[in-house]
């Protein structure tokens, strides 16, 4: 069998206990052209050597800065955008090589923030949304049965929305449509792109509630990428942090938002308003805008706005290292004997 019949019967390599994605050394570098010739003049490395896994049924949020190739790397998984290199495998099979790009988009599905361009202005949103059912060999009326009731299962009655065009609906509503849009192929991992950005912030909570509520009931897996701290806190099992295109930091999100041991993460978790006394972090608010992506620092990229940074930040990059149970750190903090002064002494 192979490897897309494997996926469409269901079966997957590794067993239940598979993680549902395998992300491993996953890089993408752009060029920058310049004079007559257009010829390469320099490159931006957005990903770079980015790897995490995601388990059936958890969402990992992403965060960082504008530029920090968080939405790139989102790209990346469903091939929207073509990796230099690194493998990515879903149920238990490397894409491109043992599932082909097309299955891989009947499995995994993208909502993005611009709620309007998403949407073809002159399909309705019946047929929006049916159509991808249709293009699969889904007859007329299933795919129309289908389009109605994923309008119900996103909160749009369906007489009264099914036959009105993007335009007529409100940015939530239209939110909504393309989040049903996603669900008509049945896919098992949802990666959402700054999904609720656009919205004012009580269509943001109701949309946020849809999403948990959605993947209760239909047993799905997110990944869901925010510059929003407080959005990816209420939404994820797991965060991501990345920084000029790498991973600062990972692990399970009490561990992130209580226990955050990269410096990056404690500054931008400390620009995070909360209530509660307990979780005002002493660390100050992130200082600088981030380097030139054209022209990284060396050693540990976050080396030029560290206030714990030492001459071994400066010419040696950390590896992501374990902290806890599922948590790592690339800071040399967090590494025995990597030569910083407050490193952590060997187990
Ligand atoms: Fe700061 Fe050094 Fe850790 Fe980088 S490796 S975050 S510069 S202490």
């Amino acid at each position: 069998m192979s490897g897309a019949e494997a996926l469409r019967q269901g079966q997957e390599a590794g067993g239940p206990a598979q993680p549902l994605l395998q992300v491993r050394a996953l890089k993408k570098h752009f060029p920058i052209r310049g004079g007559m010739l257009g010829r390469t003049v320099a490159t931006v490395n957005a990903v770079d050597g980015v790897a995490f896994e995601v388990a059936k049924g958890e969402t990992l949020g992403i965060v960082g800065e504008s530029g920090c190739g968080k939405s790139t790397t989102a790209r990346l998984l469903i091939r929207l955008i073509e990796p230099d290199s690194g493998e990515v495998r879903f149920a238990g099979q490397s894409v491109g090589s043992e599932i082909p790009v097309a299955e891989l988009r009947h499995g995994v599905q993208m909502v993005f923030q611009d709620s309007f361009a998403s949407l073809n202005p002159r399909l309705t949103i019946e047929d929006s949304i049916a159509f991808g059912p249709r293009v699969r060999g889904v007859a007329e009326a299933e795919a129309v049965h289908k389009a109605h009731d994923l309008l119900r299962r996103v909160g749009l009655d369906p007489a009264q929305f099914a036959r009105r065009y993007p335009h007529e609906l409100s940015g939530g509503q239209r939110q909504r449509v393309n989040i049903a849009r996603a669900l008509a192929l049945a896919p098992r991992l949802l990666i959402l792109d700054e999904p609720v950005s656009a919205l004012d912030k009580s269509v943001e909570a109701q949309v946020l509630n849809l999403l948990v509520d959605l993947k209760q009931s239909l047993g799905l897996t997110y990944i869901f990428v925010s510059h929003d701290l407080n959005v990816v806190q209420y939404i994820s099992d797991r965060v991501m942090v990345m920084y000029l295109g790498r991973v600062a930091e990972i692990g399970p999100v009490e561990a992130i938002y209580r226990d955050a041991r990269h410096p990056y993460t404690r500054a931008l978790l400390s620009a995070m308003p909360s209530m509660d006394p307990d979780r005002r972090t002493q660390e100050a608010p992130i200082a600088g805008d981030p380097p030139n992506p054209i022209n990284p620092p060396s050693g540990c990229l976050f080396h030029t706005r560290c206030p714990y940074a030492e001459a071994v930040c400066q010419s040696t990059a950390p590896a992501l290292a374990p902290v806890k149970d599922r948590h790592s750190a690339a800071c040399h903090m967090e590494i025995a004997g990597s030569g910083h002064s407050k490193a952590r002494p060997a187990a």
